[in-house]
């Protein structure tokens, strides 16, 4: 065996392999090193998915010939001035980038600085340095990669379809173009461009926004609410979505930890935390979330990609997170995304695309301070009129309204759940609202209230519970009323007093009193159910949205039940002061609005 020091050009290879992974890591790193250079404009090109060219430019502070010699050198960074690992402010530290990309491709690095009259280049070959030569070309640097991993080709093997690579390279620059709106950003491959944003100045929050919604989508600009918390010299910014804005998979989770884009295991716990209760487990939130500590307070020397971070105190940041999010949630109120009622129009309109977004649905919002009205008057009282019941029509009873009274009170914008019209198959309660329509789905309103009311009552020392006037024996088998008893401390907390009852049964005495009447034998039987499924370590105040759902289906208003104007008024007003009553305890929602617009849009009105 001889023991010998490797020669630089392995130790680099060695070191690309863990920096660079594949071409959008490449991409990353080049446009980091742009941000890092003051530019603001920006442009990537990517060809055959980043194998043949990536190639990336910027108008940033340029390199001058003796600094483009070092920033191939292994290790040699400006961005470390007194060494000091603890405030790091840039997104380079470790001077590695360059070098690495240089062991395993053909790279050329033009830069002219600001103030010289000429640019130079120098060129490395996997990983043999060239001169570095006079070039022209304007203020800022532009740096090109040719045959990427030609140098290492088990890499190679294992690059995806061009349009895989493309998707990943296009993800890296949208994540960096987040946290920088006043930055512009291009991303193309010769023939399509896939990223186009110009820069973003004026209020940075509104600024942030509009990038953000370029980015995310429009829904997600108009249904996100934004996130501002403080907690010991950390700060949390952002949007978070509504979580009637739900999806599939955490992909449109995007964590930012002081600008830098992260996937911190922590973080998307600490999201996920924040929407328990309001979205079924297996549907995700869309956030936008930038976290900045204190550079001491954080270690993001800890991978070389740099994607992982560590915190000195993870309890503060995942409390910041969870309770700014919590807060901004339940300040939204009732609110149930825009989206919904575009998903219901664009299924009526047979064939017809999406309408146009019409505003609105934050009109009456006092968390966005108020929009315009979208036309009072005019529309809205021929509508009005319409309310008038049709009493000699023959109607078939599943059709049949109850009839209201007409001098009802008219709907105005302090109620913008509006005023109840009309109940619609025992299930719907209809409203006019002062520019709309609002369909309420009376059993998931329910059940939302039923969770909130609960989880309040807990929060401030019991639920109320109301004396069974003759105790309600429920056989069961021995397992379920088994799980049924030895839950029968926490159900009580719950406002249900449930005791054995000899074997294969249990005795309940006392309901949770804001159920009204309830079915206390389906109750149970759906709680045993419930128990089967749950894990034995968790509290059942963890589980509260199940719990409280199944307890809102057996409480008075169920889907099916009549209800009077009073009744249907009442659950309309405490929506509007309830939060999260926009959605039931899934993320599904529990109303849908339609605006006047909207619907003279479906008549061809517009
Ligand atoms: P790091 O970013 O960690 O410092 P890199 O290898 O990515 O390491 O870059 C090395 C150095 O090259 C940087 O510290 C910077 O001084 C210089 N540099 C790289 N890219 C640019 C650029 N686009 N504009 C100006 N200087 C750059
Ligand atoms: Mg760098």
């Amino acid at each position: 065996m001889t023991l010998r020091r490797l020669p630089e050009t392995v130790v680099n290879r060695i070191a690309a392999g863990e920096v660079i992974e594949r071409p959008a890591s490449a991409v990353k790193e080049l446009v980091e090193n742009s941000v890092d250079a003051g530019a603001t404009r920006i442009d990537v090109v990517v060809r055959d998915g980043g194998r043949t060219l990536i190639s990336v430019t910027d108008d940033g502070a340029g390199m001058t010939a003796g600094e483009l010699e070092l920033a191939i050198e292994r290790h040699a960074t400006s961005k470390l001035a007194d060494d000091d690992l603890e405030h790091i402010t840039t997104f380079g530290f470790r001077g590695e980038a360059l070098p690495s990309i240089g062991a395993v491709s053909r790279l050329t690095i033009t830069s002219r600085p600001r103030g010289a009259d000429s640019a130079w280049s120098v060129t490395v070959e996997g990983g043999r340095k060239g001169m570095v030569q006079p070039a022209s070309h304007p203020v800022g640097t532009r740096v090109e990669v040719r045959d990427l991993f030609y140098a290492t080709p088990a890499r190679l093997k294992f690059l995806k379809a061009a349009s895989t690579e493309m998707t990943h390279a296009v993800e890296a620059v949208n994540r960096l173009a987040m946290a920088h709106s006043g930055v512009g950003f291009g991303l193309g491959d010769g023939a399509r461009t896939p990223i186009k944003l110009p820069a973003v100045s004026g209020d940075p929050l509104e600024a942030r926004l509009c990038r953000l919604g370029a980015i995310m989508g429009r829904d997600f600009a108009d249904n996100a609410v934004p996130i501002l918390a403080e907690r010991e010299g950390s700060r949390l910014g952002g949007y978070a979505g509504l979580p009637t804005l739900n999806r599939r998979t955490a992909t449109s989770q995007y964590l930012f930890v002081n600008g830098r884009p992260v996937r911190d295991r922590l973080l998307y716990g600490a999201v996920r935390g924040a929407y328990q209760g309001l979205l079924a487990s297996d549907r995700h939130p869309m956030v936008v979330l930038f976290l900045e500590v204190p550079p001491e307070a954080l270690d993001v020397n800890v991978h070389p990609m740099k994607t992982e971070v560590r915190f000195r105190d993870v309890g503060l940041v995942r409390g910041l997170i969870v309770g700014a999010l919590k807060h901004a949630l339940a300040e939204a109120g009732h609110q149930a995304s825009t989206t919904v009622a575009h998903a219901a129009l664009g299924a009526v309109r047979a064939g017809g695309g999406l309408p146009a977004y019409v505003g609105g649905a934050r009109a009456w919002s006092g968390t966005y301070g108020g929009g315009a009205p979208t036309r009072p008057g005019g529309l809205a009282e021929e509508a009005a009129a319409f309310h008038r019941p049709l009493t000699n029509l023959d109607m078939s009873p599943a059709a049949r309204m109850e009839p209201m009274d007409p001098g009802a009170a008219e709907p105005d914008r302090d109620h913008p759940l509006g005023v109840a019209r009309a109940q619609l198959h025992g299930t719907y309660v209809v409203a006019q609202t002062a520019d709309g329509i609002v369909i309420v789905d009376q059993h998931a309103a329910h059940e939302r209230l039923t969770h909130e009311r609960i989880s309040k009552a807990l929060t401030e020392g019991g639920v109320a519970r109301q004396g069974l006037l003759i105790p309600e024996v429920v056989e069961l088998d021995d397992a379920a009323a088994a799980r049924i008893v030895s839950r029968a401390a926490e159900l009580e907390e719950l406002g249900l007093l449930v005791e054995p009852f000899g074997s294969g049964a249990v005795v309940v005495r006392e309901v949770p009193a804001l159920l009204g009447g309830v079915d206390a034998k389906g109750l149970i039987h759906d709680l045993a159910d419930d128990l089967a499924e749950c894990d034995e370590a968790l509290a059942l105040k963890d589980r509260l949205g199940e719990v409280c759902a199944t307890m809102a289906c057996h409480g008075s208003v169920r889907a099916g039940r009549r209800l009077t104007a009073e009744e249907m008024n009442a659950l309309l007003r405490e929506m509007e002061v309830t939060p999260h009553a926009g959605q039931c305890s899934h993320g599904r929602p529990t109303y849908v609005e339609l605006k006047l617009a909207d619907i003279e849009r479906l008549f061809g009105r517009r």
